[in-house]
């Protein structure tokens, strides 16, 4: 028997999974309690598209913000849901249930004790359902916690463990507006991930929860937008995947148009699956993004080690040798068969960011250029950063007030450096290891 695809809409307006359109949504990098800010970004955001927006909800008081930030745009007939992202606040969660159209939980900080988080999540069960709220259950690779990692290891079957302890828990006590996201900055974990899940839901629960798709820390430029295509592209040309984000490390309006592309370039058959066979593209970026979903999967999953750029065209010109073997270069990277630049991790950032992300990421990247093979994160904070940054070489984690603590692995070896001097310990660091 076919398993049921479960549907639903947010805020009663905008419907997900069951094979409705897929939904591309964003996330505030501002602060929440800038209420002002917060609602000019959003407006931003609604405007180039946004389906759905996401807002740091750190505690009882961001909450209050929300609130706030959803009436001054309900009054302007912006009626974009809003979802609250919460970690480590079991509270938060409980409160923003009557607040936010959406709440975003992470299963590896939901509470410290297992107990305690199963009871908390119950009691959130119960108060979406009250005020009609929909969940995401959102687990990164990167924060898997010690009970899981322990049993599954730091892998792509215990991701998919740990959330379906959740869903069972959604399914016993009835309440089926869950969407559910795997993510992981590795686009090999992801994939994997998602595609267990995805297995697992169909033959273990008979439903299958709407998904959300994305590659966690994905960067920026070029590269970010490849990853981004690649992992999400991979799995929307199998039919999974019912909404994306695409985290770039750059201004979050940027995020909607890239997020349609993905989705367009599936459509219009650019998947292993699909009629292409070559690229013809408008643009440049238009060009990576259709070359990785359609050579993306492929290499992937193995099945190719390489692809051919003959037949393929940028704005009906042939694709230009140099241009060809940069995006060779990135995407066989992105698909992790060949290493040949540095592998940076970076957060998207959010109302947690602690210092200017955007241009301090662009300086460790043209700093660091010449380190083919060196994996360096660059996170906006101290609470989530060390944690998602995953297996990273070497990492630059924010604490705030001008300070920045460098990480060798998931080790902090500078603690609390003043942030001019920060990018200069990274590279000693890093020089005194090779
Ligand atoms: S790591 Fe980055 S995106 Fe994640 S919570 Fe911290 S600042 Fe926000």
């Amino acid at each position: 028997m076919e398993a049921r695809k479960i549907a639903f809409s947010i805020a009663g307006r905008v419907p997900i999974g069951g094979g409705n359109p897929v939904l591309v949504q964003t996330m505030c990098n501002t602060s929440t309690d800038d209420i002002v800010g917060s609602v000019a970004q959003c407006r931003a955001m609604a405007a180039a598209g946004a389906d759905l927006i996401r807002l740091t909800t750190q505690g009882l008081k961001q909450v209050e913000s929300l609130r706030e930030i959803k009436r001054r745009l309900r009054a302007e007939g912006i009626l974009t849901p809003l979802v609250a992202d919460i970690h480590f606040l079991a509270d938060a969660a409980l409160a923003a249930a009557s607040v936010a159209d959406k709440v975003r939980i992470n299963p590896g900080n939901f509470a410290k004790e297992h107990e305690v988080a199963c009871a908390k999540f119950r009691e959130l069960l119960s108060l979406c359902k009250e005020h009609g709220t929909a969940i995401r259950i959102g687990l990164n690779h990167g924060s898997l916690g010690e009970r899981i990692t322990q049993r599954y290891g730091n892998t792509p079957l215990a991701m998919k463990e740990a959330v379906m302890e959740w869903l069972r828990m959604c399914v016993v006590e009835d309440f089926y507006d869950v969407v559910v996201s795997l993510k992981a900055s590795n686009t090999l974990v992801m994939a994997e991930a998602y595609r267990l899940l995805y297995a697992a839901m169909r033959d273990e629960l008979g439903c299958i929860f709407p998904l959300h798709l994305g590659v966690t820390e994905a960067g920026n430029g070029d590269e970010g937008r490849i990853k981004s295509a690649v992992g999400i592209g991979t799995l929307l040309g199998e039919g999974i995947g019912d909404t994306i984000r695409v985290s770039l490390t750059e201004d979050p309006v940027h995020e909607i148009p890239v997020g349609r592309q993905i989705v367009a370039a599936i459509a219009d058959g650019y998947s292993p699956r699909g009629s292409r066979t070559v690229v013809e593209a408008s643009d440049w970026e238009d060009f990576i993004i259709k070359g990785s979903c359609l050579w993306g999967p492929s290499l992937l999953d193995k099945r190719i080690d390489d692809f051919s750029l003959k037949g393929s065209t940028i704005g009906g010109a042939p694709v230009p040798a140099a241009d060809g073997d940069r995006f060779r270069d990135l995407l066989l990277q992105a698909c992790r068969r060949r290493f040949t630049h540095p592998e940076y991790i970076a957060c998207p950032g959010c109302g947690r960011t602690l210092y200017d992300l955007e241009s301090t990421f662009n300086e460790v990247k043209r700093r660091t250029a010449h380190l083919a093979g060196v994996k360096i994160a660059v996170m906006g904070c101290v609470v989530n950063g060390p944690g998602e940054m995953a297996d990273a070489d070497y990492g630059y984690v924010g604490e705030g007030r001008g300070h920045v603590t460098l990480y060798r692995g998931r080790t902090p070896v500078l603690r609390y450096i003043p942030q001019e001097e920060a990018i200069d310990k990274l590279l000693e660091l890093i020089a005194s290891d090779r």
